[in-house]
């Protein structure tokens, strides 16, 4: 076993994980900005983080319905709905702030002001699939759960593994031993499926320093430099909400319940990465799971709960970027904005935010519902200037989705500590370990 370990990859495997990816993400970004745009070498490139992204994908749906059956039928029906309220609680606050954050920063920095969009003739044509507010509700109860898995629409499975779990746990409580041992087996039997999905994860890490360098790559070989420079302001004022509310809420969480903020950021790097470079809080969802069960110790029955939920209706940073973005386009199209645009802005981007998808580009789609409500069809200069936010959506939404996965991260240490479940011995045990 230790002459294996000490072959040419054991640099690799025994380094840092986390440095690793980080070290790969900023090689790939600098490598990709430096070298002239090279179609073929991105076509090249490219398989190699299409390859991470779908590993991820491939495990979402049985880790999702492994955790969740066996998180919600370990706890009791009663403390389930407690949870539940809990985490929407803070998902609405949360989501509140962030909202006021980004239009802050943007009141402040006021991108967008001065741009002359007068003379352009670029269009972009109105592609709104935006649901409304009824489908949004009425899309989360199935009518085929098969279906629903195998397109992965993670708020129907998540419905519908609830029932399921719940259902377990009234069937393993039930007086008749048959029901009772046939319940204990199917139960037992999630059980191990979780633990295997955990130790692909693993696996998949292994790769994901590979992965992200090319995803990475591909970005800033496509778009990166330019980009930056020429959309700076609205790049800097997004990054900046998205930082502050990093700062203000999630280690604020963490002080007001007791735990340090500095560990906070120290276990919560992976999931933040990952979703950085999938751009996907739904392809992120199992690093979120694992990093919440072995490096904060929150009980399965809350995070198999609370970050799927989470991951499909809590996106602070989408809200970030949808008050900078719709206050940018606004700028650019000399849109004086009143209260009343204001507290629109921050009502539709809150509504808004629950039906995006946890997908890349997701949130861009949603930015034509906040502009439509404050009176700016997608169309002439305005199309021009949400033109110009969909060229740098790819960076924006690196971290406005790494800010989603924080978000629901936070949520699941605070729903597990004001339970008086959180496992404070893990949480200091993996401290140690970072
Ligand atoms: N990509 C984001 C996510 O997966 C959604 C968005 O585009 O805002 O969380």
């Amino acid at each position: 076993m230790s002459k294996q370990k000490s072959g040419i990859l054991s640099w690799y495997f025994k380094s840092n994980l986390a440095y690793r990816i980080l070290g790969a993400l900023i090689i790939g970004s600098i490598i990709g900005m430096v070298l002239p745009k090279n179609p073929t070498l991105i076509s090249i490139i490219q398989p190699f983080g299409d390859l991470f992204v779908r590993l991820l994908k491939m495990i979402i749906v049985p880790i999702i319905a492994a955790s969740l059956i066996v998180g919600t039928s370990s706890i009791e029906p009663s403390k389930l709905g407690r949870v539940g309220g809990k985490a929407v609680f803070y998902y609405a606050i949360t989501t509140l702030i962030a909202i006021i954050l980004g239009l802050m920063c943007a009141f402040i920095f006021k991108p967008g002001a001065g741009l002359d969009l007068s003379d352009s003739s670029i269009a972009v044509s109105k592609t709104s699939n935006a649901p409304s507010l009824s489908e949004i509700v009425l899309n989360i109860v199935p009518t085929n759960p098969i279906s629903a898995m195998a397109n992965t629409q993670v708020l129907a499975i998540i419905c519908f593994f609830i029932f399921f779990g719940v259902a377990l746990a009234f069937c393993r409580e039930n007086k008749d031993e048959r029901i009772k041992e046939a319940a204990n087996v199917v139960y037992k039997f999630f059980d191990g499926v979780s633990e295997v999905m955990f130790k692909v994860v693993h696996w998949i890490m292994q790769y994901a320093p590979i992965g992200v360098f090319a995803l990475m790559f591909v970005v800033f070989n496509k778009s990166g430099a330019s980009a930056f420079s020429s959309l700076a302001n609205v790049t800097f004022t997004v990054y900046l909400g998205l930082v502050l509310q990093i700062i203000l809420v999630y280690c604020g969480t963490c002080l007001f319940i007791g735990l340090s903020p500095k560990s906070f950021l120290q276990k919560v790097k992976d999931p933040m990465l990952t979703a950085f470079v999938t751009r996907s809080s739904n392809a992120t969802l199992p690093i979120s799971m694992d990093t919440a069960e072995n490096k904060m110790g929150v009980p399965k029955g809350i995070y198999s709960f609370v970050l799927p939920v989470g991951a499909t209706v809590n996106m602070n940073g989408t809200t970030v970027y949808l008050g900078v973005c719709a206050i940018f386009i606004a700028n650019a199209c000399g849109l004086d904005l009143n209260l009343g645009h204001y507290m629109t802005i921050i009502l539709t981007s809150m509504l808004a935010a629950v039906g995006t998808a946890g997908i890349p580009g997701a949130g861009a789609m949603m930015l034509l519902l906040v502009l439509e409500a404050i009176g700016l069809p997608v169309e002439g200069n305005v199309a021009i200037a949400y033109g110009m936010i969909l060229g740098i959506d790819a960076i924006l939404d690196m971290g406005r989705t790494s800010m989603n996965v924080t978000g629901d991260v936070a949520a699941s240490i605070w729903v597990a500590k004001t339970e008086g479940e959180l496992d404070t011995d893990k949480w200091d045990r993996a401290s140690k370990n970072l």
